[in-house]
């Protein structure tokens, strides 16, 4: 039978290669706190199948499974089968749209970037009272989040930045819309362009991302594709302050959340550690870590579309760091920042932060 959908002609040995094990239900963060089995990775593989084989079709009525993903890619570091179930639901995203079958909030996530240069169609972008598009060694590009949502954070990182002496710009930078290619739209040429146009006109020939999301889709994505052929490197924050003498230390318990964007789908587990261990001699691993951390639930359009679900993973996520006794969790995503300080649990006696903000807060209270 021919296929009817691109999800099928990319991915459908993938989908076959799926022996329903469940080993990704335990993991599935939508599972966690849906606990309905169409949701996690079997479920949608299941549900795929049964569109390859014509017993049902793609329709409005997938919309809750199939969009319900975070793309945490928690499933497919379990997988027995390798099953890349992340690139699957986002193409099948993709084919949904194209046959008008869209969560609104997916639809409207498109629309915004349409018309506006930010996920949050706001109007001024801040300006941190700092000058942009100067010539500098190094561009530091905030992203949606910590420029319009953690702008607290931003601050203190920029000021982090500034106390070890770091020469960098900012830019007049818009959304790299690397959400849309989650919620079964495209990258945003337009919006890529001027990112490029902006970052090269620095002479920068390096672009730190504080947002682990905007790092992935800088390096990955062919849209970014002439700032590697210019020779600009894109690094993680994280990458930049591990090699930096901080000189503070708190006698906190302090624990990790690693962001799924930075670690499952970056490999990069190591360097954030090596600052907070510098920092921190009480630390302590959450009790799901490195690659089989526990998302926080906000990614792959997920915290927009199905918000209350979002909010109870956030919440799954700060158990743990409850039944560790952590006084400080730290991470290194605004986006992760944001949904764990949105879910908070009752009673809640830790605290949350960017890494690069904490350590700056140590900074100042050093100082007195
Ligand atoms: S772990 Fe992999 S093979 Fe097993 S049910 Fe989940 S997706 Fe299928
Ligand atoms: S990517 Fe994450 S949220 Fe999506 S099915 Fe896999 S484990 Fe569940």
């Amino acid at each position: 039978m021919e296929a009817k959908y691109d999800f099928e002609r990319k991915y459908r040995e993938q989908i076959l290669q799926c022996s329903r094990c469940g080993f990704c239900q335990a993991v599935c963060p939508v599972y966690g706190v849906t606990l309905r089995p169409s949701y996690n990775a079997r479920g949608k593989m299941l549900l795929l199948k049964e569109v390859m084989d014509g017993k049902i079709d793609l329709c409005d009525e997938l919309i809750e499974s199939l969009f319900q993903c975070t793309t945490c890619a928690s499933c497919t570091e379990n997988c027995p089968s390798g099953v890349k179930v992340p690139e699957i639901i986002k193409q099948a995203r993709k084919d949904m749209v194209h046959i008008g079958s869209c969560h609104p909030a997916f639809k409207g996530m498109h629309e915004v970037l349409e018309k506006n240069t930010n996920i949050y169609a706001e109007d001024e972008p801040p300006d941190f009272d700092r000058e942009r598009n100067k010539k500098a060694d190094y561009v530091y590009f905030i992203g949606c989040v910590g420029a319009y949502r953690e702008d607290e954070s931003t601050e203190s990182t920029l000021d982090l930045l500034d106390k070890l002496g770091v020469n960098y710009t900012l830019i007049d930078e818009v959304c790299c819309s690397g959400v849309l290619e989650d919620v079964g739209y495209k990258i945003n040429d337009r919006l890529a362009k001027q990112n490029i146009d902006r970052i090269l006109a620095t002479g920068a020939k390096t672009v730190i991302t504080g947002c682990p999301y905007c790092f992935r889709t800088f390096n990955n994505k062919p849209q970014y594709g002439e700032l590697r052929e210019k020779g600009v490197k894109v690094i993680h924050l994280s990458q930049l302050v591990k090699d930096f003498d901080l000189g503070v230390k708190t006698d906190k318990r302090v624990t990790y959340h690693d962001p799924c964007d930075l670690g499952r789908h970056c490999g990069i587990y190591e360097e954030p550690r090596k600052t907070i261990q510098k920092i921190a001699p009480d630390f302590v691993e959450l009790y799901h870590h490195h690659a089989n951390a526990l998302c926080c639930g906000a990614g792959g359009g997920v915290r927009g579309a199905f918000a209350k679900n979002s909010l109870a993973m956030a919440r799954r996520r700060l158990e743990e760091v409850e039944e560790v006794g952590a006084e400080i969790v730290l991470t290194e995503c605004n986006s992760c920042v944001h949904n764990l300080a949105n879910a908070k649990l009752r009673k809640q006696k830790f605290k949350i932060y960017n890494t690069t903000q904490f350590v700056n807060e140590l900074i100042e209270a050093k100082k007195g």
